[in-house]
This record gives structure tokens, C-alpha cells and sequence, in this order.
């Protein structure tokens, strides 16, 4: 084991330099070792110190914020991964943007909302039908017996035939970004509701600022983490670190791929959890695009909604910028990160061609494309419980060995999928990690 004297400071590297000496080899680096820095490892981080211990988080990639991304590569900036402070109400963003003096206005109205099939303005007959489409997910959760059996959504809407079931169930890839085969029904109904509020100065570079002042140690992902002992040793590049307990934060689509080995393995009530939740594929790809705005008033939506399955929507010149972002999710945005940027962008830039009739390709200078589900620090958007798994969440979050405590997005119940969860999850872990005998 490698020693790690030289990434410690103050009390902990005084505990490090005995450990290295062997004068109390089994004396703990830091209280608690925290692997990741998005939301909830950020939270936690926060609650451990108010707690009086002491927190070291390592975290893999060379930024803090995790799918939290304020993406600036292109110029104009722009929420590459959450965008939204979802259930506001209960949020604890609001109050941590207030704190830090961030705006969080309402959800601004569009300039306009325009519905395509295969790039042409879609027929009123088709554009009435998808509507009347809408709203059948919620409708049946009001009625359906789900007290026996969970169901998945696609078996919800079954009723709806061939035809219309998929359309029904086509916005589903841009809020859950899966198809509705791999939904729990149980699982879709817990989840919270409210007013969406926004972050005109990037929700990513918000949950960035919250960080600040924290021991992040960047470029540190983590390998193995040992629990045969009676703490645990974490070991990423720069060496290995003892402490009484880590918190897990990493996203369980990296839990799954099994990247970060654990001796001894996990539990099978862990492993089993794990089994029943994947990873959603919502996805944006921004493309920056100069010099002409295509008569389109900046602001303005338009959704290619030709086949339900390709579901794919475009904000246009948000804030007037010069940019067109554009969302998709499930098996298509698997197949297009897959591809890779270069065929995303070919790909995307053809749509806005057929839709805004111009000579879309020249405009086009730039893009940048994070996909999610290749990314191996987040492997898909975020986490999604299977049909007739909606518990796992919960079995998920359950401590191991007293010592290791996953928490994200995946353990935070009906705040599942969003920031304000993994926060509240990254506070639960932490509350009980603090409840451990010192
Ligand atoms: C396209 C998209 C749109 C979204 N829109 C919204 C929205 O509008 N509103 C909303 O509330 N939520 C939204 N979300 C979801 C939200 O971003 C996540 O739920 C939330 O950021 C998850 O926080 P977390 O701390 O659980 O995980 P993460 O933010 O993923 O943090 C985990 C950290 O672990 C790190 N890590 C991974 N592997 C290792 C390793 N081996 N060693 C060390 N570190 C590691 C990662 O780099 C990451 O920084 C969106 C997500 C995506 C992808």
C-alpha cells in the first residue's frame, strides 16, 4: 500500500506520518474519505465537518460538480447536465442559492413551441392525436391497482395499442431518458413534483461554488476500497488513505461496471440493489452556430417528434446566444454516444437543417457533446428502477459493515434523479456516518 503523506494536511498528515513510520499502523488518515465530488458528496462533506469530523473527498475527474456541469466550452455557457431545481417547495438549492446570493427565477416562458415530423412542420391531425396522447401516464397512475403488482410503463399504457402507447410514452426519454419496458410504474409515482425554478448563472456552477473550501482532491479515481479491516483503505493514484468510514457518491451506473473493486465484495443485498436499478441515457448535444438565427425568434423550442423512439427536442438561441442545444434520450442517445461526436453532431445538424431550412452546416462552428452514458465517471444520466424493483433504492442506501454508506441521486427515494436528492441523500449518509462512536 502505497503512502499518501504527501497528499495530507495539518492533523491528518500528522496521522499519515505515524502510519508511515509504523508507529500506529492502524491509525485512520482522515475521519471519513468521501468518493466523489457532486452533489452529494459535496453534502456530505458539509454535514461531517458542521459534525466536527474530519472529510477528504477524491474525486476522478479534473473539475468538482459531478453531472452538475456548467459547460462553457463553446462560448456561451450552458447547463450540460442539471438544469433545473426541481420541487422547489422543498429544494434545499433555493436556500443554498439564497446563501450564496445566486438567482433562481421561475421557469422562463419560451418564445414558441414548434412540433416536426421528419423535419416538416407535423400535420394538425398528427400534432392533435399526440396531444390527446399526453397526460395517459398520469391519468392511469390515478386509477391503476398498484398495490399487488408494480408494472412497468410500457405495460401501463398497453392499452393504448401499437400506435399510440409509444407516443404516449415518448416524453419519457426527455425527463426519465429511458424507455418505459425498463420503468417501475411504483417507482415513477413516488417521485416528487413541484415548481421548476432555473439558474440564469448555471446550476452547474452553482453546486461548484457550494463546494468551495472543502478537501477535494481532483484527478483521484478511486480503484479499490478495502473493508476487511476495521475501517476502511481507499486507494486511487496518489496512494491509499485509512479512515473510520467512506461515503460512496460515484453514480451507480460506476458502481455497476464494477471500476471501484471492493474486498470483500459487496454484499449481496448491495449487489442485488445494484440489479435492479439502471441508468437512463438523457442527453444534450450543443451545437454553436454563428452568424444567422434561420428567421427564428431567439428562445424559441422545436421538437422532431417523427418517430417516437427519436424523440429529439432543440432549444434555439437560448438567451440569444449562439447556440442550439438539442435533447434525447433512451436507445437512441445510447446509439448516437456510441457513435461518437462527430456522428452526433453530422447527425444533428441534418434535423436542424430539414427543420430550419437553411444552409444550417456553414453556420455551424462548433459542438460539444457530453455524453453521459460513455462518460466512465457517470455511465448514463441517472439512476432508473427496473419493473418490480422500486425498493432498491431504499436497500441501496442501507450501511455496510457499519463502515461503508452508498449515497447519490439513487438512494434519495421520491428526490431521486435530481441535485436537490443526491444533496438530501449526501446529508442522510452523513448524519449517520456522524452518529458513529468517534
Ligand atoms: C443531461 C442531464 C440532465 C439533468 N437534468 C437535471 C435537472 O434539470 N435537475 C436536476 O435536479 N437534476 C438533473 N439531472 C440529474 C442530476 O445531475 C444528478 O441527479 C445529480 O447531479 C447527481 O449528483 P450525485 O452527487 O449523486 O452524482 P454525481 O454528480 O455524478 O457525482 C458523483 C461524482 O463521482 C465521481 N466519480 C465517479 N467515479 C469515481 C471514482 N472511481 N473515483 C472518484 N470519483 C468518482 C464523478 O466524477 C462525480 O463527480 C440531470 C442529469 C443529466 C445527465
Amino acid at each position: 500500500m502505497l503512502d499518501r503523506r504527501s497528499l495530507l494536511t495539518g492533523a491528518s498528515a500528522m496521522a499519515a506520518t505515524l502510519a508511515g513510520t509504523g508507529r500506529n499502523a492502524s491509525a485512520a488518515d482522515v475521519d471519513v474519505v468521501i468518493i466523489g465530488a457532486g452533489a452529494a458528496g459535496i453534502a456530505a462533506a458539509h454535514g461531517l465537518k458542521v459534525a466536527g469530523r474530519t472529510v477528504i473527498l477524491l474525486e476522478a475527474r479534473n473539475r468538482i460538480g459531478g453531472r452538475a456541469f456548467t459547460d462553457t466550452s463553446l462560448g456561451p455557457a450552458y447547463d450540460a447536465g442539471a438544469m433545473f431545481i426541481h420541487w422547489a417547495e422543498r429544494n434545499p438549492w433555493v436556500q443554498i442559492a439564497r446563501e450564496l446570493g445566486v438567482e433562481t427565477p421561475n421557469e422562463p416562458w419560451g418564445s414558441g413551441f414548434r412540433v416536426f415530423a421528419d423535419g416538416k412542420p407535423m400535420p394538425e391531425t398528427d400534432r392533435l392525436k399526440r396531444r390527446s396522447a399526453f397526460g395517459q401516464i398520469d391519468r392511469r397512475l390515478e386509477t391503476v391497482d398498484l398495490t399487488k403488482r408494480d408494472l412497468s410503463i410500457a405495460e401501463l399504457l398497453g392499452d393504448l395499442g401499437p400506435d399510440m402507447a409509444p407516443v404516449a410514452s415518448s416524453g419519457l426519454l426527455l425527463s426519465i431518458g429511458e424507455e418505459s419496458e425498463r420503468i417501475s410504474a411504483r417507482d415513477y409515482q413516488r417521485l416528487w413534483a413541484g415548481d421548476d425554478l432555473v439558474v440564469p448563472s448555471g446550476y452547474g456552477n452553482l453546486v461548484t461554488r457550494h463546494g468551495a473550501g472543502l478537501d477535494i482532491r481532483l484527478n483521484e479515481p478511486v480503484s479499490t476500497i478495502a473493508w476487511d479491516g476495521p475501517g476502511v483503505v481507499v486507494t486511487s493514484p496518489s496512494g491509499s488513505l485509512r479512515a473510520s468510514a467512506c461515503i460512496v457518491t460515484v453514480p451507480v451506473g460506476v458502481l455497476k461496471a464494477s471500476t471501484i473493486r471492493f474486498t470483500p465484495e459487496l454484499p449481496a443485498t448491495t449487489r442485488d440493489a445494484l440489479s435492479g436499478i439502471g441508468m437512463g441515457a438523457l442527453t444534450k448535444i450543443a451545437l454553436k452556430v454563428e452568424g444567422e438565427r434561420f428567421g427564428v425568434t431567439a428562445g424559441m423550442s422545436f421538437l422532431e417528434a417523427g418517430s417516437p423512439k427519436t424523440l429529439m427536442n432543440f432549444d434555439l438561441f437560448p438567451d440569444d446566444q449562439d447556440i442550439v442545444i438539442g435533447y434525447f434520450g433512451g436507445d437512441h442517445a445510447r446509439d448516437l454516444a456510441k457513435a461518437g461526436t462527430a456522428e452526433a453532431q453530422a447527425h444533428v445538424t441534418d434535423l436542424l437543417s430539414q427543420m430550419l431550412g437553411g444552409d444550417v452546416r456553414k453556420a455551424v462552428k462548433a459542438c460539444s457533446f457530453p455524453a453521459w452514458w460513455t462518460d466512465p465517471f457517470s455511465l448514463g444520466s441517472y439512476s432508473v428502477c427496473l419493473p418490480g424493483r422500486e425498493t432498491a433504492r431504499d436497500a441501496l442506501a442501507q450501511p455496510i459493515g457499519g463502515r461503508i454508506f452508498i449515497a447519490g441521486e439513487a438512494t434519495a427515494g421520491g428526490g431521486a434523479m435530481t441535485v436537490g436528492g443526491a444533496t438530501l441523500a449526501g446529508r442522510v449518509a452523513a448524519a449517520a456516518v456522524a452518529r458513529l462512536k468517534a
